[in-house]
């Protein structure tokens, strides 16, 4: 986790502002629940973080079977989120991490129903953003030099996957796009 900078902050706190709106407007939850989500610290996930799109940290120490929204940290998002581009799918994550931050710990099926009452559009796009971070932080693209596919990856392929699109063993090039 890092610390946001005032831009970040502000770009966090309008963020939280839109989804608890949301959340209230929907009946996603009651007042109270939703004022205790308003008082969670928003903070950034590393620049260079791939893996995860966001994350609710919980502190040391509590009771992991009842876990409830005073018991969160800090919920963290990617950086990269915060541009205007990926606003939709922004909002999107915040949601999901608050339904973690109240409690609900598991991507079970009653998650996934809490998940689907989001009623705007932008939640499709996870896939999409995993591809973009896997770009700017890609050493080696794997080309298909049947269809021209590039697929952006940390490490080489040696001979050992094909192109999804048409089964060509994929063959590697630097990726030298700047990676910032
Ligand atoms: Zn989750
Ligand atoms: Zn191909």
């Amino acid at each position: 986790m890092a610390k946001p900078s005032k831009e970040q902050s502000i770009a966090l706190s309008q963020l939280k502002d839109d989804v608890l709106e949301q959340m209230r407007t929907t009946g996603i939850e009651n007042e109270s629940r939703l004022n205790s989500l308003n008082s969670i610290p928003l903070a950034v996930l590393r620049r260079n973080a791939t893996q995860r799109h966001g994350v609710t940290r919980f502190r040391c120490g509590a009771n992991a079977s009842e876990l409830k929204s005073e018991d969160v940290q800090t919920i963290d998002l990617h950086p990269m989120l915060l541009d205007p581009s990926w606003h939709d799918y922004a909002r999107f994550v915040l949601y999901h991490e608050y339904l973690h931050a109240l409690g609900n710990r598991f991507h079970d099926a009653a998650f996934r129903r809490l998940e689907q009452l989001w009623p705007h559009e932008g939640a499709e796009r996870g896939r999409e953003f995993t591809q973009f971070l896997r770009q700017r932080t890609a050493t080696w693209l794997w080309a298909c030099t049947t269809c021209d596919k590039k697929y952006p990856r940390k490490r080489k392929a040696n001979g050992r996957f094909r192109c999804r699109a048409c089964s060509t063993i994929l063959v590697d090039v630097m990726n030298t796009q700047e990676a910032n």
